[in-house]
């Protein structure tokens, strides 16, 4: 093997950097929600890597699928179909709502975005799209152009017709009723007044996430969706569903949605539906489906519902429903909010504790009472938690204090969890002193 000066001088001049720098753990290994560096050091993974593993690292179940898909049927021309991506449609669309009943099978989350973009597009014959302005969905040319908290700038002309309603968070929104609690319908309506303004006739979807992940982990206040399904309907448009993070049980629920009783027109999902493998899916209803059919649709990848894939996702709807982890996620997500609650009330630096399940997100100020944004504090307590063995995602936008996301696999331990929640309180102490 490599010596660790060889292998930072290869990282350090070869590779593109995506934004930052890259983080300075060489990492050799991850099993369940744990990662082990070079040297055998232990660092719990409470990112699930990029928000995807769900069922830790190195599943035996899914490495078994994997193994045996790869010697007997791993790639085939896009116009093949075979048994595993027949059997992820039957399991998918056993879990989404009726309606939801049509699948194409891709490999991202920007893939399966742009994908429900055409389809919206095609279906309305608009051409314009809404989304808030903390999204992300991605970074092809349509699902960067719904994403507004990051990768906008340097490119040249967004495409055109993009819209953005202002993110509906409770914690620092100017927008409150008398008594101050939050008054997000009168900003909402606001903001589609603004965008019914701007609007050239041909809107044609809204796209969002159920709980805004990389903006911050904004839950959207109860009966957000609903109303948004309302305004889609007022004016012709669909509704479309982002959960790539939040699909597949890690928020309580299979599908975020169903908390807000609202059924989107069209569901994206990825990262956890393969559970760390490159599997997307584009859901939309067979109405929509028939008439882009008809009117010419032609979307697909090098990777279209490719079987490896396809088998990885239906044993992870498997063990997901066999298991329970929904159920489970709801338990373990409230011993860790329990956790964050507690360190809230010994540092006055944890604003704001959101998030349901097991995607929770802590927001770092100054103090509880002015609330003032305290980003650079954030990375320096997410580094020291690095440090002592806890990977945890600090995310920063404009405006906000530093955010930790964290979203640990599904499978994760209550130990693992009470192990984390030390480590931060150490980290946090630390940091401060
Ligand atoms: N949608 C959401 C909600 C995401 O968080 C992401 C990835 N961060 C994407 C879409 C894009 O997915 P991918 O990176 O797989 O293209």
């Amino acid at each position: 093997t490599r010596s660790d000066a060889e292998f930072w001088k290869i990282a350090d001049s070869k590779l593109i950097r995506y934004g930052g720098s890259w983080s300075n753990v060489r990492v050799k290994s991850a099993k369940g929600a744990v990662m082990f560096d070079q040297n055998g050091k232990r660092i719990l993974d409470w990112t699930s890597g990029q928000m995807s593993s769900v069922l830790g690292h190195g599943h035996p179940e899914i490495c078994d699928v994997v193994d045996n898909y790869m010697r007997n049927l791993d790639h085939l021309f896009s116009a093949m179909v075979a048994d595993p991506i027949v059997d992820l449609a039957d399991a998918l669309t056993k879990l989404t709502p009726p309606g939801l009943d049509r699948c194409m099978f891709l490999s991202t989350g920007s893939e399966t975005n742009e994908c429900a973009l055409k389809l919206a597009k095609m279906y309305t014959g608009g051409h314009e799209i809404v989304s808030l302005s903390a999204s992300y969905h991605g970074m092809t040319h349509g699902s960067g152009a719904a994403t507004f908290s990051v990768g906008r700038k340097g490119y040249g002309p967004q495409l055109p017709g993009n819209f953005t309603l202002s993110v509906p968070y409770a914690y620092r929104s100017p927008f409150r009723h008398e008594d101050g609690s939050y008054d997000w319908q009168t900003e909402l309506d606001y903001g589609w007044d603004l965008i019914d303004r701007q609007s050239c006739g041909a809107l044609a979807a809204v796209i969002i996430e159920p709980i805004v992940s990389t903006g911050g982990i904004i839950t959207l206040p109860p009966g957000y969706m609903k109303a948004l399904k309302n305004h889609c309907e007022k004016r012709g448009m669909l509704l479309i569903v982002d959960e790539a993070q939040t699909g597949m049980g890690r928020t309580g629920d299979m599908f975020a949605f169903e908390h807000d009783g609202v059924v989107p027109d069209i569901l994206t999902l990825s990262k956890t539906l393969g559970a760390g493998l490159p599997l997307g899916a584009t859901i939309c209803t067979a109405e929509i489906e028939q008439v882009c059919h008809d009117r010419g649709f032609f979307y697909y990848t090098t990777h279209l519902n490719d079987p490896l894939v396809c088998a990885v996702g239906a044993k992870v709807c498997e063990i997901v429903v066999r298991d329970n982890l929904k159920d489970e996620a709801a338990r373990k997500g409230k011993v860790l909010k329990d956790g964050l609650l507690a360190l809230q009330n010994k540092y006055p630096n944890i604003g704001d504790v959101r998030g349901r399940g097991l995607m929770l997100g802590i927001e770092i100020v100054e103090d509880h009472e002015r609330k003032t944004p305290a980003d650079a504090l954030g990375t320096r307590i997410s580094a020291r938690c690095m440090e002592l063995g806890l990977s945890c995602n600090v995310v920063q936008l404009v405006g906000m204090g530093g955010t930790f996301r964290i979203a640990p696999p599904l499978t994760i331990t209550e130990d693992e969890i009470r192990e984390g929640l030390a480590i931060m309180d150490k980290a946090f102490e630390e940091c401060l002193a």
